[in-house]
């Protein structure tokens, strides 16, 4: 590590105590944006980085509701502003009982930077509560979304914050969030992405984040004249972007052999094809069950539980081509990155948020397989986001086809900025480096053409 990374590091962790993810996520950035100081210095006097790292505003609040036996309960809600450089705040809301500070705050600080490589205008913001939406009735997640929005609505709106979904935030909770704001605000705009079809949600939305997934892998495997057909994939989660994920890789010729939840992993040899993955999307998001029915479902299926404790996920350890981790953050440690490699997986492409290690980010990299960093790979969502807040500007939808070309343009065009970007900065094929530096490099020019504010 770098003096200056050093020095920054420190200065961070004793700012920002006991928020683990918020400090990886800024020293992968911090180590990246060390070449672009070498070259131009002019960034580091600026003072560009240590602003991002702060949040230009964090809202904490209280949101108190009722549940199905008439008691009071308690939550907190977050909303991270953390940077309005290029656009107003856009990111999702995440509804789960591990949502603190520091994990929003590191997904916050992501956005920024997958946001400016989308192409669109989108600032970065992130937010949620410790709100388990598992096992509540729809009466509950009504009255907690309804409670968190009459805070939220007084910091949000279409030109000033966007929020959308996230994990435990899915079309149900979009709603009732829109309803609240549309309620207390009377007004019919776009605050959220993410929206029904019916009341302003832009079609390919849903899909967006795993369709963008595999077309990032897609145009990785391009750069070796090598395609989806016939490739084996690990897919972890079995919620919205691994749902669609799964969909996209069929439609490419590939073979899904998992999927997971928190309790534990499927592994399906023969593959999950259209009529499994569409018991997975009535169990998941109809039924709101657990997986391990689909191992009761389907013969020849194994489930085995999962625990984080365990040193290693099995999931990770299979024969495959490909894997597309699409449940949530650190979820491949070291021995995960190890056993995916020794199973012959050599593109990642992470449909998820940070979802491995630091070491073992080193380890894909240093191995120079196809690794796809989330920044990247799973820009689609918010691109998306971002197309739906256009359509609802001129009050108007784009037909599918149109929506999810679109789409594919913007993920070729951020995995064109990552490998030229990594050329340049003499890393070729880091697309670490490559999604960091080129997010940052036009979060950071505009913040100095916009003066110290
Ligand atoms: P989701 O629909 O709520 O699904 C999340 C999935 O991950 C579920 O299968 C869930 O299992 C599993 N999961 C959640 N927390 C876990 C944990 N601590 N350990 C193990 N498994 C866990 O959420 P999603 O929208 O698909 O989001 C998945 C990932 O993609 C997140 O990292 C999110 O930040 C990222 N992402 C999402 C979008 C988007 O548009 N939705 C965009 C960009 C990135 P259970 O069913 O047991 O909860």
């Amino acid at each position: 590590m770098s003096d200056y990374v050093a020095q920054l590091m420190a200065s961070v962790k004793a700012k920002n105590p006991a928020e683990p993810e918020f400090h990886q996520a800024v020293q992968e950035v911090a180590e990246s944006v060390q070449l672009v100081y070498e070259r131009h210095p002019e960034y580091r006097t600026e003072r560009v980085l240590e602003r991002i790292i702060e949040p230009e505003r964090v809202i904490l609040f209280r949101v108190p509701w009722v549940d199905d036996r008439g008691h009071v309960q308690i939550n907190r809600g977050f909303r991270i502003e953390m940077n309005s450089a290029i656009g107003p705040y856009k990111g999702g809301l995440r509804f789960h009982p591990s949502v603190n500070l520091g994990i929003l705050k590191f997904l916050a600080f992501e956005q920024v930077f997958k946001n400016a490589l989308t192409t669109l205008p989108m600032g970065g913001g992130k937010g949620g509560s410790d709100f388990d939406p598992k096992g509540k009735s729809d009466g509950e997640v009504m009255r907690f979304c309804q409670s968190f929005m009459t805070e939220l609505y007084r910091h949000i709106g279409p030109n000033t914050d966007v929020p959308a979904g996230d994990i435990g935030v899915g079309g149900r909770e979009v709603g009732y969030l829109f309803g609240q704001y549309k309620r207390i605000r009377n007004e019919f705009t776009g605050v959220l992405t993410g929206k029904g079809l019916n009341w302003g949600g832009s079609l390919i939305r849903p899909e967006a984040t795993g369709y963008g997934a595999v077309y990032f892998a897609a145009e990785m495997l391009a750069t070796r004249d090598e395609s989806l057909e016939g490739k084996t994939c690990i897919v972890s989660g079995s919620g919205n972007v691994a749902q669609f994920t799964t969909e996209k890789l069929l439609d490419f010729g590939a073979k899904v052999v998992t999927m997971s939840d928190s309790s534990g992993c499927i592994y399906d040899p023969k593959g999950i094809d259209r009529e499994k993955l569409a018991f997975v999307m009535e169990l998941k998001n109809v039924r709101r069950g657990r997986m391990n029915e689909y191992a009761e479902q389907y013969k020849g299926v194994t489930y085995t539980e999962t625990s984080a404790e365990q040193d290693a996920n099995p999931l990770w350890n299979h024969k495959a081509h490909c894997a597309f981790p699409s449940a949530t953050q650190n979820e491949i440690n070291l021995q995960d990155a190890k056993n995916l490699l020794d199973n012959g997986v050599y593109v990642v492409s992470e449909g998820a948020n940070m979802p491995t290690v630091p070491a073992g980010v080193d380890l894909f990299v240093s191995k120079g397989i196809l690794y796809g960093p989330g920044k990247a790979a799973n820009a689609g969502g918010v691109a998306v986001s971002g197309l739906e807040m256009a359509q609802n500007s001129m009050r108007y939808g784009w037909t599918r086809e149109e929506v999810d070309k679109r789409l594919q343009l913007i993920m070729k065009s951020i995995h064109q900025a990552c490998v030229e970007t990594a050329d340049r900065f003499g890393v070729q094929g880091n697309y670490v480096i490559g999604a960091n530096i080129a997010g940052f490099l036009k979060v950071a020019d505009s913040m100095i053409d916009l003066g110290v504010v």
